[in-house]
């Protein structure tokens, strides 16, 4: 069967549409420019796959955020993983981000509901952004939680607001945009709605970023110069943590969504819990442990070697920050309806 996939090239979806061509499907993709389409064939071919004349369709959609983009798109697919946002925090206008987040998300319900009969499951890439509020004390987050902290705040401070938020509130009202439109139109639809949230993604780059390092995608960006560029402060290192996963089972994720009937809903992807001192600490592990090294311990930023790695669960009393991992996530559902199995991660 056949998959569209937006924004295609993107560092995610390229790894999502390995993992469909890896799997038997049929992909149809979508980018913004043909040379774009150019270098995923060039890739995929260069990687072994073949008959990528019937198996790798490019379209190209300009603008997803005009009325009908999508509408030859979605023609005869069986499902769809919508991937195609923007992911940065410089936006100065809202609107930057709102326009083809939320709008590219109901312009391709629109076009699936009017065109898609063929089409049985949507899968959205949302984030846990959507699902986070500030917060001082450990909490794990659930498929119930819906950030308005981030869109309150850009509410009222606008262009003011911090790049992050207006990236946060993007993806939260696209993806209440998306349940919304659902909710209402339910009844007329041959497909229902997952939406896919991952903390930050990691892991291997096989998406076009040429020889310079501002064209990786922006978590790692911040990875990258936390680890190597000292853009964190002592103390953030130590205190300021997140969740991630890899990519590739990010990818595995998104295929099992359109696999899993029960997966219907909102499902939280997230490997693990992390502060960025363990990332420092495992590069400088992993790169100096050859002879030669693969990279000099002088490459890095500074590790702090009072560091304590061993962190306590969220339910266990808060000593010091570093020693708590203050955002966690509930990964059960993906579990239970992907068959995510915490020992099967990366
Ligand atoms: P990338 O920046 O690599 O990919 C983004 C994709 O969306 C690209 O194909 C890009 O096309 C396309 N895109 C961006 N802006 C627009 C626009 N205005 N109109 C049409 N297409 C657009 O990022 P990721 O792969 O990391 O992100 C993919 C999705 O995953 C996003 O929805 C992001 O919010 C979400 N996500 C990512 C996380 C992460 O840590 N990476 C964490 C949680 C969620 P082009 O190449 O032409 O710019």
């Amino acid at each position: 069967s056949k998959v569209l996939v937006t924004g295609a090239n993107g560092y995610i979806a390229m790894w999502v549409v390995r993992t469909l061509l890896e799997n038997g499907y049929f992909v149809r993709g979508t980018v913004r420019s043909t040379s774009k389409g150019d270098y995923m064939r060039k890739y995929f071919t260069e990687l072994g796959f073949t008959d990528l004349e019937d198996k790798l369709e490019i379209v190209v959609v300009k603008n997803i955020e005009t009325p009908g983009a999508f509408d030859d798109a979605v023609k005869g697919v069986h499902a769809i993983e919508h991937m195609a946002s923007p992911y940065h925090y410089g936006a100065e206008d809202p609107k930057e981000l709102f326009g083809p987040a939320i709008s590219g998300t109901v312009s391709i319900l629109q076009s699936a509901q009017k065109y898609g009969s063929s089409v049985k499951r949507i899968v959205i890439t949302t984030s846990t952004a959507a699902m986070v509020r500030p917060t001082d004390l450990p909490i794990t987050f659930t498929e119930n939680d819906w950030n308005e902290d981030a869109i309150k705040q850009v509410e009222i401070h606008g262009v003011q607001a911090p790049g992050y938020l207006k990236y946060f509130a993007s993806k939260t009202l696209a993806e209440k945009a998306a349940f919304e439109f659902y909710k209402k139109n339910k009844e007329y639809l041959s497909w229902d709605l997952v939406t896919i949230a991952p903390p930050y993604v990691f892991g291997p780059i096989i998406n076009e970023v040429g020889n310079k390092i501002t064209n990786i995608n922006t978590s790692l960006i911040e990875w990258y110069e936390t680890i190597f560029e000292s853009s964190k402060s002592k103390e953030a290192l130590k205190d300021v943590g997140n969740a991630w996963v890899d990519v590739r089972d990010l990818a595995r994720a998104h295929v099992r969504a359109i696999q899993r009937e029960e997966a219907i809903g909102r499902v939280i992807v997230s490997a693990n819990s992390f502060k960025w001192h363990d990332w420092l600490s495992t590069a400088i592990r992993v790169s100096t442990s050859t002879n030669p090294p693969i990279l000099p311990l002088s490459a890095f930023t500074e590790p702090d070697p009072t560091y304590n790695h061993n962190h306590t669960t969220p339910s266990e009393s808060p000593t010091k920050p570093h020693h708590i991992h203050i955002i966690n996530f509930d990964t059960s559902k993906a579990e239970k309806v992907l068959g995510m199995k915490k020992d099967e991660y990366i």
